[in-house]
């Protein structure tokens, strides 16, 4: 069923999505939030936030979303659960067609729906995914009390899995596949000093043992003393080596994809991992635009490079800014182009 036609939606309700929503809420703009696949995004599955702006104790990331949330309600936004799997955006208004069933026109659109963490391709994956294999420790972490686990990955993502785990597992060990981490400062020296958490340098992971019936059995890990060991085991190199290791849990902290799928068919530009890109004005200035006018993007979605909640609440305004003066602009030329010819006498 197509509904009336809106000014602006707002794909993701992740932190730029609802700073978008309240930026636009408040600009009288009604906006309609598309929740997507995960409400409330990546914070929802993320401890203590403690870099946010204003909190000096932290906040939860659930509670900051919440807040978010309310925020852009108290204003007048709309919320709907359901995610866009089809965007007609070549003609105007463009089409959405929802996961739900329905159809949404809209004047503008920012896309907001972030990113989601990627898989390893790890043998036995697939399977044990939700049994014993996840991609989020605040998930599921405290079904490992007393476990052995794994954490993959070498960045902040890791090392926050690592932290976190360390609170419930018998032991915690970050594989990482070269010997030096990518994670800040900071993370990296919390995690380096927890007397339950331990490194194995220069590995990773080929396969898991296990089935959903009795959970994840095992792991079975590659090393190679000069780091990227996955690469050298299929040249052939005598040095690879390959060790079974009896674990309980494995965890994905290997970072992110931008949840880009529904734009791949249209024009909006995306770089070569599938990241919006967005445009510069033309003094050069960086802009919330994307290739196809009146489609802006924020936060992680349009973000590979920093991330951060508070940066995706800064582009998610940005967003809603940009969206209502091209609005603005579009209902004045609309306005112009039907006013009839002055003549003079
Ligand atoms: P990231 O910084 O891109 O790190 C990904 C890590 O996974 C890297 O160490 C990478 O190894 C490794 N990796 C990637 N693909 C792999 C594969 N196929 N197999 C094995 N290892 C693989 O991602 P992130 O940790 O998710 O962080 C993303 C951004 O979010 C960063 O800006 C980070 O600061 C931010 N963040 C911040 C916090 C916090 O402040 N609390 C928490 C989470 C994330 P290489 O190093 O060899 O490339």
């Amino acid at each position: 069923m197509t509904r009336e036609t809106r000014d602006l939606v707002i794909a993701g309700s992740g932190v730029a999505g609802l700073s978008a929503a309240v930026y636009a809420a408040r600009a009288d703009l009604d906006p309609l939030v598309l929740e997507g696949d995960e409400p409330g995004g990546q914070l929802t599955l993320t401890t203590d936030v403690e870099n946010y702006l204003g909190f000096p104790e932290g906040v939860g990331g659930m509670e900051l979303v919440q807040r978010g949330r309310e925020q852009a309600e108290r204003f007048g936004a709309a919320f709907e659960r359901a995610t866009i799997e089809d965007a007609a955006l070549d003609d105007r208004p463009f089409e959405l067609s929802l996961s739900n069933g329905e159809s949404v026109l809209t004047r503008a659109l920012v896309v907001a729906t972030g990113a989601s963490a990627r898989w390893v391709g790890a043998e036995g994956e697939d399977e044990l995914m939700g049994y014993g294999l996840s991609t989020c420790a605040t998930c599921d972490g405290a079904f490992h009390r007393g476990d052995d686990v794994l954490v993959i990955g070498g960045g902040d993502s890791a090392m926050e899995e690592a932290l976190f785990l360390a609170k419930f597992a018998e032991s915690v060990t970050v594989v990482h596949r070269r010997d030096e981490l990518r994670a800040s400062e900071i993370m990296a020296r919390r995690a380096r000093e927890h007397e339950d958490i331990a490194f194995r340098w220069n590995t990773e992971l080929l396969a898991l043992d296990g089935s959903p019936e009795e959970g994840l059995t095992g792991a079975t890990l590659v090393s190679h003393p000069d780091g990227l060991p996955k690469e050298k085991l299929s040249d052939g190199d005598a040095e690879v080596e390959v060790e079974e290791v009896d674990v309980q849990g494995v965890f994905y902290g290997i970072g992110h994809a931008p949840n880009t799928g529904f734009l791949r068919e249209t024009s909006v530009e995306l770089d070569e991992s599938g990241y919006v890109l967005p445009r510069t004005d033309d003094d050069g200035r960086q802009t919330t635009e994307t290739s196809v006018e009146g489609v802006f993007a924020a936060g992680d979605v349009m973000d590979s490079r920093y991330q951060q909640a508070v940066t995706a609440a800064g582009t998610g305004s940005m967003a809603a800014l940009d969206a209502e003066a091209w609005l603005d602009e579009a209902a004045a030329r609309a306005e112009t182009a039907e006013s009839p010819v002055e003549t003079t006498a």
